[in-house]
């Protein structure tokens, strides 16, 4: 068998992935990165991703510690210190402060392509090949792995890790199993103006079709992320723009002011996903070809960078003790510390999408009763701005403060 061409091949470029062979190559590992689509690079600056993310401080800690937060912030990235929930009875509320827990914000919220696009440009310093509009076609096992191209080029690796989403090619040609299901929800996002500002708050209001997440951007604009049935998301897409504007105001209670769309919108069918494992021998899987859930608590993409920042550290370990890369060992240790922490937020985040999509009337009594007793009592209200602040686990080296 010919020698392995590098360390470590990444299948997916998204942000899960061009942060983890950013993190690797930094580490001193020989990286491959092997992308379908050639990430965007310029944008009119008066145009807005309709993907955005809420970032959690830990998330940030991993972006700054990889040098490449600056230049996000100086980029574009909206800090919010508030965050608003309430539901469709109006009897439940939560108010989170910042400065509650002595902190300057509860995240930031940031296109995907602004993420993205940093990333690209430091990995563009490193020894990362990159292969870029590249397509993967086959795997094939010997003493490594090798990849073969949909343009017939071969990557030999020795370990191979599928960053790719949702639909994880490399996780289906491996075999690994999923569990999970459709939420019976597609989530609309858009743009839009809010007549009362930004107050540099995040709201989420819980009704029973499903939650509507207004997150704030800079100009006192918000990207909506509003879930609902199917048929209903289809037919919010497709109404004309006034009619949009006055069906969003009513369902945000005029809180923000009068909304109104700027630009376009976009439907995301959303459904749970879990792997049944992990890792393979010479294989690991981490973000989204791992898990997806709800986008509710804005957690996707964080679990993934906290998969990410988790298998650097086990690689490390087990380079240190002199263990080959993408030894079985340290794989199941990845495995072990992130499967826990991304099942029980899964299950959290389960939980309160079926509790605030049920309309029956003891339900009702409990979500108002779960929202008003989490807005009193201070310990829960702490163990929920954790989860904002991305503080829920034992985090991995890249996703503590630097320094
Ligand atoms: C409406 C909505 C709102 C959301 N809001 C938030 C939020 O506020 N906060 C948050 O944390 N998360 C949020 N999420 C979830 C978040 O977007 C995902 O968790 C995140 O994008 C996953 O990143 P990833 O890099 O793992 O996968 P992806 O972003 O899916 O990237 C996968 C990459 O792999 C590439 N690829 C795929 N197949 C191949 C192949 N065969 N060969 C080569 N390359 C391939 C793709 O081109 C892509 O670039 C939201 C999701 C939705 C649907």
């Amino acid at each position: 068998m010919t020698e392995p061409q590098c360390d470590v091949a990444v299948v997916g470029g998204g942000m899960v992935g061009t942060a983890l062979a950013l993190a690797l190559a930094r580490e001193g590992f020989a990286v491959t990165l092997i992308e379908a689509r050639a990430p965007g690079e310029a944008w009119d600056d008066d145009s807005f991703d309709l993907r955005v993310s809420a970032i959690t401080r830990a998330s940030q800690h991993l972006l700054d510690n990889l040098g490449v937060w600056d230049g996000i912030v100086a980029d574009r990235a909206t800090p919010y210190s508030h965050m608003h929930v309430w539901d469709r009875a109006g009897a439940g509320e939560i108010h989170f402060d910042a400065a509650d827990i002595a902190e300057p914000d509860l995240g930031h919220i940031i296109e995907n392509r602004v993420i993205v696009r940093a990333l690209w440009q430091a990995l563009r310093q490193t020894d990362v090949e990159r292969h870029v509009p590249a397509k993967l076609r086959r795997l094939v096992y010997d003493d490594g792995v090798e990849l073969q191209l949909e343009d017939r080029r071969r990557v030999r690796a020795r370990l191979v890790v599928a960053a790719d989403g949702a639909h994880s090619q490399v996780r289906e040609l491996v075999g690994i199993q999923t569990r999970g299901a459709s939420y019976d929800q597609h989530a609309l996002v858009a743009t839009v103006h809010a007549e009362l500002g930004n107050r540099s708050t995040a709201w989420q209001r819980f009704m029973v079709d499903g939650p509507l997440a207004l997150l704030p951007m800079r100009d006192d604009l918000f990207s909506i992320v509003w879930s609902t049935r199917p048929d209903e998301a289809e037919r919010l897409a497709a109404i004309d723009e006034t009619a949009f504007d006055e069906l969003l105001t009513e369902a945000s209670e005029a809180r923000l002011g009068r909304l109104t769309l700027r630009g376009a919108r976009a439907v995301f069918p959303l459904r749970l996903l879990h792997a049944e494992q992990y890792v393979r021998p010479r294989v690991a899987l981490v973000g989204d070809a791992a898990h997806v859930i709800h986008p509710l608590a804005g957690q996707g993409v964080n679990l993934g960078l906290l998969d990410a920042g988790a298998l650097v550290d086990a690689l490390c370990a087990g380079r240190a003790v002199g263990r080959p890369v993408g030894a079985l060992r340290d794989l199941r240790q990845y495995e072990r510390s992130r499967k826990g922490h991304n099942t029980a937020t899964q299950l959290v985040m389960d939980g309160f999408k079926h509790l605030f999509s049920n309309d029956r009337p003891v339900l009702g009594l409990v979500r108002n009763f779960g929202l008003g007793i989490a807005g009193r009592i201070g310990p829960l209200r702490r163990q929920f701005e954790y989860v904002a602040l991305g503080r829920g686990s034992e985090l991995p080296r890249l996703s503590r403060p630097r320094g």
